[in-house]
């Protein structure tokens, strides 16, 4: 079994950013500026934005946090919004979800400039990416995209089943797997909670993406012998015996299922990093691209 090392290969990518982002400045140019916008305080999100702004300056890109109350309006937001598309000092800026329940998610992420969205998720890039067209690929599957290539997983001809159709995991991944490329060319099945048969699609699949949300759903018994594991999900479960009250969980239960497959990724240390060294990567492709 090989560790897909999502720490490590961050590390990695990070390291050939912050040459790209020397070079630009050696030349004279300015380095690039990724903002992030969050709204109200929840602990995760406010841990999520702040790594990828601690990111930002590992790489030597310019980072600005705008943080707006849980009673922002919408309108306020978007009148932000407008300024952050209009802000030539500014490569992309990311809006982190979830928004408060009064304010309209798309509403906000439509006003989004598709040139500075380097989450990826205006529906511009998103059907650029289904039609293989220059985009930001979306950061958790494009990381996850990054990391099977760094690792040269084989994936053509192979039977990928995603669980989730989330629009940012589960279904761009489903897109990114079919895709005519390396990695790619998989058979897919894209799976919900209304899949029935969920255990059986799982036991024939030579590679799985979980994507759902529920702390160590897929067990061993789901598994077959040689599989490829991406596990995307993060739930914090209390823990009193961490400092910080609580520990990570994936969506794969690592114990039973490790032994069995051929690669997995862990967590913490697997998607998360690489989801952010993605957010860097579109940034850079954001300043380089004017
Ligand atoms: P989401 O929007 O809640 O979507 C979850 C998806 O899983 C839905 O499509 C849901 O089906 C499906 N699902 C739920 N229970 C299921 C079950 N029992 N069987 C099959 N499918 C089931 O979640 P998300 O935003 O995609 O995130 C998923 C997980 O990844 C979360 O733990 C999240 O924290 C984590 N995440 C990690 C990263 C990272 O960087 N590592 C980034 C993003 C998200 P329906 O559509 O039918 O409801």
């Amino acid at each position: 079994m090989t560790l897909l090392d999502g720490l490590a290969t961050s590390r990695q990518i990070k390291t050939e950013i912050a040459l790209s982002v020397e070079k630009l400045v050696r030349e004279g140019g300015r380095p690039p500026h990724l903002a992030a916008v969050l709204v109200g305080d929840d602990g995760a999100s406010l841990t999520y934005v702040t790594s990828k702004v601690k990111s930002c300056e590992e790489v030597g890109f310019r980072s600005s946090l705008i943080r707006k109350d849980d009673s922002v309006s919408e309108a306020e937001l978007l009148e932000l919004i407008a300024q952050l598309n209009s802000n030539d000092e500014l490569d992309g800026y990311i809006i982190q979800l979830p928004l408060p329940k009064h304010v309209d998610e798309k509403k906000v992420l439509l006003a989004i400039d598709p040139r500075k969205d380097v989450d990826g998720f205006h529906p511009e890039n998103v059907g650029r990416m289904v039609l293989g067209l220059p985009c930001y690929l979306p950061a958790t599957p494009g990381g996850i995209i990054e990391l099977l290539r760094r690792y040269q997983v084989p994936t053509e001809g192979m039977h990928c089943v995603v669980i989730g159709r989330s629009h940012i995991v589960g279904l761009p991944m489903s897109i990114l797997m079919q895709r005519n490329t390396i990695p790619g060319n998989c058979t897919v099945t894209i799976t919900h909670s209304k899949t029935k048969g969920l255990d059986e699609l799982c036991r024939q699949a030579d590679i799985i993406v979980a994507a759902l949300g529920r702390p160590e759903f897929l067990k061993g018994d789901m598994v077959k012998e040689g599989a490829v594991i991406i596990d995307v999900g993060i739930t914090r479960v209390p823990d009193s015996t961490k400092k910080s009250g609580f520990r990570l969980l994936g969506d794969v239960e690592f114990s039973s299922v490790s032994p069995k497959c051929s690669f997995i990724t862990p967590v913490p240390g697997g998607v998360g990093p690489m989801t952010i060294v993605t957010l860097l990567q579109n940034t850079l492709q954001a300043r380089l691209g004017k």
